[in-house]
C-alpha cells in the first residue's frame, strides 16, 4: 500500500513525524513516500503544489497531510499561496466528501468551553461537501457595480451554486454514514433565503426515499450554529454544503476542547482519501515542540479504516490514544491542573508505547 506523506508547513512536519512513527509501528508493509507541499514547496519549487507532489498523491492509495500556510505568504498572489495546495489536491483527486468527527473524549470533558454535562460523551459527525458551493462557483471577481444600491461603485462578487448530482452524491454518502451510526441525519441549509439551499433541500428529500431507516431532519444554518453550542449531543450526522460546513465543523471542533484532537478525512467516490488534522499550520507555536500530534495520529487511523481497509489497526491506534489520555498525559492545548504536560514527541512516544 502506497501512502503519500505531505507534512507541509508550520507544525505540519512535527505532527506528521509522530503519525509516521505510529504507522511504522503497526507491523504492516506500507510504502511511505514524502513530498513537499504548501509554503515549503513554494520555497523549493516556486509552486505550493508542484507537479511531482500531485503525481505522488494521485498514484498513492491514500494521502496523509499535515497542514499548510504561514502569515509570511499572505502577500503572495492567490494562486501561489500555500492554501492553494489543499484546494488543488481536493480538486485533482476529486475529493468531495469531507468527514469531520467531533468526539469529546471522557478524559477531556473539562477542556471544552461548554459545561461538562453538555459535551460529555459527545460523538457527532459533520459531513461537508467539498467541491462546490460559493468557494468554487463561477463567475466571481471584481468589477464596477452594474446595478444595485451604488451603480458604478467598485464591488466584488462570488457565486453560490450546486448541481443536482453534486448534492445527490454527498447526500448518499451522508445517509450511508448515518446508517452505520445512530441513523439520524440533519441536513443544514438556508432554504428560507437561498435558492441554492432550497434546491439542496429538495434533492436531499428525494434521496431520503432510498433510506427509510434513517430519520432525516432539516435545520437552517443559523439555528444549527446555535444548537451546536446549546445541545450538541442532539446531533448524530450533519450534512451540509461547503461554506456552511467549513464554519460549523470548526465550531463543533471547539466543543471537544481542542482542535488539536480532531482528525478529518476527504474522500472520493472510491474511498481513496486525503487525511489531515482539522487544524491549520499553527505558525504561532511552530518549531517549539508543543503542538498536539493526536489529531494527525487519529487521521492516520481514519486512513487505515476508510482507504486501506485496516479497521483493526485503526481501532488499535484509537485505543492507544485513549490510553495516553487516561494516563493523564496532555499537550499544552488540552492541559489542565492535575495532568502531566508533555511535548509533541513525548506524546507521540506515549502513543507508540501504548500501541
Ligand atoms: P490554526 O488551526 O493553524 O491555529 C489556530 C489556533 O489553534 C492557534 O492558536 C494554534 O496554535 C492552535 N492549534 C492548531 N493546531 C494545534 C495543535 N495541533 N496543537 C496545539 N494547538 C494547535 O489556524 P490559523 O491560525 O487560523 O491559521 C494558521 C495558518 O494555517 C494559516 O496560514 C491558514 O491559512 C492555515 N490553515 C491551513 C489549513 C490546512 O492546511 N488544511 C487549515 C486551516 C488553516
Amino acid at each position: 500500500m502506497n501512502i503519500a506523506i505531505l507534512p507541509g508547513d508550520g507544525i505540519g512536519p512535527e505532527i506528521v513525524a509522530e503519525a509516521v512513527k505510529v504507522l511504522n509501528a503497526l507491523g504492516e508493509t506500507f510504502n511511505l513516500e514524502t513530498a513537499l507541499v504548501g509554503g515549503a514547496a513554494y520555497e523549493a519549487h516556486g509552486h505550493p503544489l508542484p507537479e511531482s507532489t500531485l503525481k505522488l498523491a494521485q498514484q498513492s492509495d491514500a494521502v496523509l497531510f499535515g497542514a499548510v500556510g504561514d502569515w509570511k505568504y499572505d502577500t503572495l498572489e492567490r494562486a501561489l499561496r500555500p492554501e492553494q495546495a489543499i484546494l488543488g489536491l481536493r480538486k485533482h483527486l476529486a475529493l468531495f466528501a469531507n468527514f469531520r468527527p467531533a468526539i469529546c473524549y471522557e478524559q477531556l470533558t473539562n477542556a471544552s468551553s461548554l459545561k461538562p454535562e453538555l459535551v460529555a460523551g459527545l460523538d457527532i459527525l459533520i459531513i461537508r461537501e467539498l467541491n462546490g458551493d460559493i468557494y468554487f462557483g463561477q463567475p466571481r471577481g471584481r468589477r464596477k457595480s452594474p446595478d444595485g444600491l451604488f451603480p458604478g461603485a467598485d464591488e466584488a462578487f462570488d457565486t453560490m451554486r450546486y448541481s443536482e448530482p453534486e448534492i445527490r452524491r454527498i447526500a448518499h454518502v451522508a445517509f450511508q454514514a448515518a446508517r452505520k451510526r445512530d441513523r439520524r441525519l440533519t441536513s443544514v441549509d438556508k432554504a428560507n433565503v437561498l435558492e441554492t439551499s432550497q434546491f439542496w433541500r429538495d434533492v436531499v428529500v428525494e434521496v431520503s426515499k432510498e433510506y427509510s431507516d434513517v430519520v432525516l431532519d432539516h435545520m437552517y444554518v443559523d439555528n444549527a450554529a446555535m444548537q451546536l453550542v446549546r445541545a450538541p449531543k442532539k446531533f448524530d450526522v450533519v450534512v451540509t454544503g461547503n461554506m456552511f460546513g467549513d464554519i460549523l465543523s470548526d465550531e463543533a471542533a471547539m466543543l471537544t476542547g481542542s482542535i488539536g484532537m480532531l482528525p478529518s478525512a476527504s474522500l472520493d467516490a472510491n474511498n481513496k482519501g486525503l487525511y489531515e488534522p482539522s487544524h491549520g499550520s499553527a505558525p504561532d507555536i511552530a518549531g517549539q515542540g508543543v503542538a498536539n500530534p493526536l489529531a494527525t495520529i487519529l487521521s492516520a487511523a481514519m486512513m487505515l479504516r476508510f482507504s486501506l481497509g485496516k479497521v483493526e489497526q485503526a481501532n488499535r491506534i484509537e485505543a492507544a490514544v485513549k490510553k495516553v489520555l487516561s494516563q493523564g498525559l496532555r499537550t499544552a492545548d488540552i492541559y489542565e491542573a492535575g495532568t502531566k504536560k508533555v511535548g509533541t514527541q513525548e506524546m507521540g512516544a506515549a502513543v507508540l508505547a501504548a500501541l
